[in-house]
């Protein structure tokens, strides 16, 4: 058996370990990527 070697990281706001690739990249950030998911950053920019 052999897995994928995704990347995980836990969004900040919705507590999910989801892959990078879930995340938008912010090269301002310390890994390159938001610390919330996509989908509660469109949340966010909705407000
Ligand atoms: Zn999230």
């Amino acid at each position: 058996m052999s897995r994928k070697s995704t990347v995980m990281k836990r969004c900040q706001k919705c507590g999910q370990e989801k892959s990078l690739s879930d995340f938008h990249r912010n090269r301002t950030k310390s890994d390159g990527h938001n610390g919330i998911c996509s989908s509660c950053q469109a949340e966010v920019n909705r407000k």
